[in-house]
């Protein structure tokens, strides 16, 4: 299996664009720049799924991206900031083995901007039963 290019981020044997790193978390910019300033956020050990996050591992990556966010705002001044493609558990889905490691996608926006939309389809709204039901399956398991 190829090594987690996170993991050898994390330990300094991958070179990149660092702009904050602490014992827990690392943020460095991302080689395929979607915007000028997009960061990626990482915890240092490797947690593969969302569901394996403590709630400390989450406070320090939200802690982190907050304080990254203030300081690309101050920087680049966009006008707005976006952190998604919150990317967990995606080697199966099909994506490259830097997804097999958790992490967070900070990307400032600008007007007009049409990265990283989170309605790809346009404004297709989804029934309210069809709604429900997804609901109700996913409710079933909390
Ligand atoms: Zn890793």
């Amino acid at each position: 299996m190829e090594p987690c290019l996170f993991c050898e981020s994390a330990a300094g044997r991958l070179p990149q664009a660092v702009v904050y790193e602490d014992e827990h978390t690392m943020a460095f910019l991302d080689w395929r720049q979607s915007a000028p300033g997009h960061v990626l956020i990482i915890p240092r050990r490797h947690l593969q799924a969302m569901s394996v996050l403590r709630s400390e591992d989450g406070a320090r990556l939200l802690r982190c991206a907050a304080l990254i966010s203030e300081a690309v705002a101050r920087a680049l001044a966009p006008d707005g900031m976006q952190l998604g493609g919150i990317l967990s558990n995606l080697r199966d889905a099909g994506q490259t083995s830097e997804d097999d490691h958790f992490h967070l996608h900070l990307l400032p926006r600008r007007h007009g901007s049409t990265t990283a939309r989170i309605y790809p389809f346009g404004d297709h709204v989804s029934t309210e039963s069809v709604l429900e039901e997804i609901a109700r399956q996913i409710r079933d398991h909390i």
